[in-house]
């Protein structure tokens, strides 16, 4: 009941900080006069939000082979000591009414360890308003990005480049960018990468099926 109320304020509270940040953005723009760079919000999609049509990139299917290559990756639980009976599946669920979440949230007490779901190399630590500490982290194909956000700090001498294995611990849960200081969590999800490999432009995947209790 807890977990199902704390979801309900997660997405309320996110729902609300999108609508702020806009706002700070639009704010922040007339009294700089500086043009922004797009800012990665909580998926690294930069497709901007208002755009009437849906983005042609975005409705390329992600085919089965790409799956069953997730499949056989054996992915960790990304919290340690995470019971994947209490797993839910947030995918789905719209933000600020508009946009989908296309991530887990996975409540945890701040400072739990964070651990790699995957041997790979550290992408990119990156902050950002909706996402505040983040990484990116590969897999050894370079084929998939694991995102992990709302990270309280980086594991102590953690940087881009590293190279990872799956159940090391890379950063400790918390609530920075946009989600509620009483709601620590890790948001996590998964993206396609395309032929460029760029860590911010993928196809986000939905990570449930692969780390729900088996
Ligand atoms: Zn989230």
């Amino acid at each position: 009941m807890l977990t199902v109320k704390t979801t309900a304020l997660v997405s309320l509270v996110c729902a609300l900080a999108t609508v702020s940040i806009a706002a700070a953005l639009k704010s922040h723009r007339a009294s700089s006069g500086s043009a922004l760079r797009p800012v990665a919000m909580e998926t690294a999609s930069v497709v901007p939000v208002k755009e009437a049509a849906p983005a042609p990139k975005r409705e390329a299917l992600i085919g089965a082979d790409d799956l069953q290559l997730l499949a056989a990756r054996r992915l960790a639980m990304p919290v340690q000591g995470y019971d994947a009976l209490k797993l839910h599946d947030t995918f789905d669920e719209l933000r600020g009414g508009i946009r989908k979440h296309e991530a887990l949230d996975i409540m945890a007490a701040r400072g739990t360890p964070v651990v790699a779901v995957d041997d790979g190399v550290i992408m990119k630590l990156f902050r950002s308003i909706a996402g505040g500490i983040t990484i990116y982290q590969s897999d050894p194909s370079e084929k998939f990005a694991y995102y992990y956000a709302h990270l309280d700090r980086y594991r102590d001498g953690l940087k881009e480049g590293d190279a990872v294995h799956r159940g090391d611990v890379i950063a400790y849960v918390g609530s920075t960018g946009n989600a509620p200081a009483n709601a620590p969590h890790l948001h996590f999800t998964i993206f396609l990468l395309g032929p460029e490999k760029k860590w911010w432009r993928g196809k986000a995947v939905n990570p449930f099926p692969y780390l729900a209790a088996r």
